[in-house]
């Protein structure tokens, strides 16, 4: 067996420094490139990265470099290699079983009448993956050889790489039942049987040249699963007997990142695998168990989520804490695959040069773990300069002049009032709103096209003018607007073009914030977004959102809805300092916010949404922990939304369908209309709402906004009969899942034309007067 390196990280960035994936995938799909120059580029990018990785001081052939590659999503890349597709897609396979890289593109996006995977968050984190679908009828069997070609091609570049792939417990934890699976199926009962397709597959993978493997693990840290951590931990015994008793494997590392293993370590310790990687920045030191001798115990001490250069010397204890639990070795490592962080800092010209020196992206990162792998090996002495300079930097962080802002300090939290009057009484109030039934409206973005993207680089560079530029902007309002009156929605808005993102905005427009030129981090499949970094106290300078608003109202006699972005939404998309607690960000964001509110209510407008998408995405993964995070998350959410008037319509929008999750805080929220995701999930949604009589308003949205597909005008009807069915008519709006502004022109309003005359169809039928 070869050992295990001292240093590694547990996954990289894919999507290229300058987003050449992106480019490169989405070429391919509007097809001006072929396969074979999409795989070219890709290769090309995995080149690129196994040798920068090398040159950043990690091992060529000890196994240092993982193989992370992904086109498009971890866990799709998993439930394809193991043909875990659902059947409406089986007819993409090629003649010998096997699924090609069109036929995978085309399950994640879907293709006409045959809906794409649903989407969902990834454990605690903002990066999106595609929920398989399993059943009985799944046919396990290994259905492409990716991996082990990149394994391959690694070897001939002279690499030893570690492939990295979801292991069999957390691909069917984190599936969802087929649709033809009898009712309360559970695909981890086909564990079984799956067990012998990843035998097969590290088999491979060890003859392509691999001498270690990498299986993660993460469902086994999570109590947020439908699986108990019993189950899970049961689960895992079970598969890693299996794994590590196959006779022709590479050696096994199992990495369960994102919280603390907790009662679940001792299962990994006694398994006969030979390293286990456990996350010592989400959790603590885990305690010594049986079977930990002949194994490596590789420690997560750089936060993989963030982008702090934090503690060194911290992070050097705790690997010397976790020698003391008697394994074979101990590695560095990061906590988390560095999918979460941005590729380079030194791609920041523009950020100030302080800032930048309190920052690690991943190749700091690389750079921190090489450095605690020397120390190491040769001994703490070895990496003293390193240490010092980073408590240096964090001392300087913690004293540099903005991160506590005196004068913020005082007014927060001084007179805020959290709750407005009872429901019941703005309902009241807000019938002079004059709405009808099933009212109409969208989440607020409309497509963001490429005049739009060009005029605001263009700005961006200094070759538009001020001026011209919110013409431009003005004459884009003007469009939408009237888009919206001729196909008849009830609430307007103004399509959010003068925003290239819902948090970016809003940190470019509060004080305490930065904004990266290069720092992408990949959301899900081609989209990346570029996390703002909340490094100091926030405050408004000035009203943000209002002018435009109000210059939307003007050309309308509908209402405009005006549009923020939640305060947990703007901490959850953002890189957040970590020397407070999130609560107290949280409550200086929303203060903000609830100034943004009066000055929009002064204006005119009578509606008013707060964006919280990311709410159910920082839910903790430990029950423990939840209630406290419930609290503050929403507690900020009230004071944001507080002082509004009991005629001012609140809306809040939530990107999931997992409502009964997080009901009892969306029912604390308070707000008085609720837009969510459900028609990825067929409107499986509106049970949850109804069982649990939730009683303020609901959007179930009836357009799944991320797949280029047109819903049909009978398909939203019958998703539109199955809520009116399910919840009271009074409190139902209809609204598509989310934003449109990744969608183009064409499909947009072909599917709001489809979702008018469907809700006209379902309105003439309930007969309720408006
Ligand atoms: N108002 C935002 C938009 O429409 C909401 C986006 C989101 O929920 N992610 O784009
Ligand atoms: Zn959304």
């Amino acid at each position: 067996m070869t050992a295990f390196p001292e240093g590694t990280i547990l996954g990289y960035p894919r999507i290229g420094r300058r987003r050449e994936l992106k480019k490169a995938v989405e070429a391919f799909w509007a097809g001006r490139i072929d396969e074979q120059e999409l795989e070219r580029t890709s290769a090309e990018l995995r080149a690129t990265t196994r040798e920068r990785l090398a040159s950043l001081g990690l091992g060529r052939t000890d196994s240092a470099i993982p193989e992370s590659f992904s086109y498009y999503d971890q866990v799709h890349d998993a439930a394809v290699t193991v043909g875990a597709i659902p059947t409406r897609f089986e007819g993409l396979r090629a003649e010998d079983g096997t699924i090609g890289l069109a036929a995978y593109f085309t399950i994640a996006r879907g293709e006409g009448e045959r809906a794409p995977l649903e989407m969902t968050k990834w454990f605690d984190s903002n990066y999106h993956y595609l929920v398989p679908e399993i059943g009985p009828e799944t046919v396990f069997s290994l259905s492409s050889d990716r991996l082990v070609r990149e394994v391959a091609e690694g070897i001939a570049a002279g690499f030893v790489t570690r492939p990295v792939i979801v292991g069999p417990v957390t691909l069917l934890a984190l599936a969802k039942a087929s649709d033809g699976a009898p009712e309360g199926f559970d695909p981890l009962t086909r564990l079984d049987d799956l067990l012998p397709v990843y035998v097969e597959l590290i088999a491979r993978l060890k003859a392509a040249g691999a001498e270690w493997v990498q299986i993660d693990e993460p469902a086994l840290v999570s109590e947020s699963l439908p699986a108990s951590v019993a189950q899970l931990s049961d689960a895992a015994a079970r598969a890693l007997a299996v794994l590590g008793g196959a006779t022709d494997r590479p050696s096994i590392l199992v990495a369960a990142p994102y919280a603390e293993l907790g009662e679940v370590f001792p299962v990994l310790a006694a398994a006969p695998v030979e390293a286990i990687a456990v996350d010592l920045v989400r959790g603590g030191l885990p305690t010594a168990a049986a079977g930990l001798e002949g194994k490596s115990l590789v420690g997560g001490v750089i936060d993989g989520h963030n982008i702090w250069r934090g503690d060194l010397a911290a992070a050097y204890d705790k690997l010397e804490a976790l020698r003391g639990l008697g394994a074979a070795a101990v590695a560095a490592s990061t906590s988390t695959s560095l999918l979460h962080v941005p590729h380079d800092v030194s791609e920041e010209a523009k950020l100030d040069a302080r800032l930048v020196s309190w920052l690690a992206f991943a190749d700091q990162k690389v750079e921190q773990v090489v450095a605690l792998a020397r120390g190491l090996g040769q001994g703490r002495e070895a990496i003293a300069a390193e240490l010092a300079e980073a408590s240096a930097a964090l001392e300087d962080r913690l004293s540099a002049p903005g991160v506590r802002d005196g004068l913020v300090r005082q007014r927060e939290l001084v007179d805020a009032d959290f709750s407005r009057i009872t429901y019941e009484e703005r309902e009241t109030a807000q019938e002079a709103l004059g709405l009808p039934a099933l009212p109409l409206t969208t989440i607020g973005s409309f497509p963001q096209t490429g005049d739009i993207r060009r005029a605001r680089a263009q700005f961006g560079r200094g070759e538009l003018p001020q001026e011209d530029y919110e013409d431009f902007l003005r004459r884009e309002i003007d469009s939408v607007v009237s888009l919206q009156e001729e196909l008849g929605l009830d609430v307007l808005v103004h399509g959010e073009p003068e925003r290239n993102d819902m948090v970016q905005y809003f940190a470019e427009n509060l004080d305490g914030f930065a904004v990266t030129e290069n720092g992408w981090v990949q959301s899900y499949g081609s989209r990346a977004t570029r996390p703002s970094i909340l490094w100091g106290d926030v405050s408004r300078p000035a009203p943000i959102t209002v002018d435009w608003s109000a210059y939307a109202q003007s050309l309308t006699v509908k209402h405009m809805k005006g549009m923020l972005t939640g305060p947990v939404t703007i901490l959850a998309w953002s890189f957040v300092r970590d020397d407070q607690p999130l609560g107290e960000t949280a409550n200086q964001v929303a203060l903000a916010l609830r100034e943004e509110i009066a000055d929009l209510e002064a204006a005119g407008i009578e509606i008013i949404q707060v964006d919280e998408p990311a709410l159910r995405e920082l839910l903790p993964l430990k029950q423990a922990d939840q209630p406290a995070y419930l609290d503050w998350s929403v507690a900020s959410f009230r004071l944001s939304t507080g002082g509004a008037a009991a005629g001012t319509q609140i809306h809040t929008h939530l990107c999931y369908s997992e409502f009964g999750v997080v009901i009892d805080a969306i029912r604390a929220l308070d707000a008085d209309v609720t837009s969510i995701e459900a028609a990825r999930s067929r409107m499986e949604v509106v049970t949850d709402i109804a069982e649990v009589g939730f009683d303020h308003g609901i959007g179930p949205g009836v357009y799944d906004i991320h797949s280029p597909r047109v819903p049909s005008t009978s398909e939203i009807e019958a998703l539109l009969r199955r809520a009116v069915a399910e919840i009271p008519t009074r409190q139902l709006w209809v609204n598509p899942d989310c934003g449109l502004k990744t969608r183009g022109y064409a499909e947009t309003t072909e599917s709001l034309r489809n979702i008018v005359e469907a809700t006209r169809r379902v309105r003439e039928d309930i007969n309720v007067t408006a």
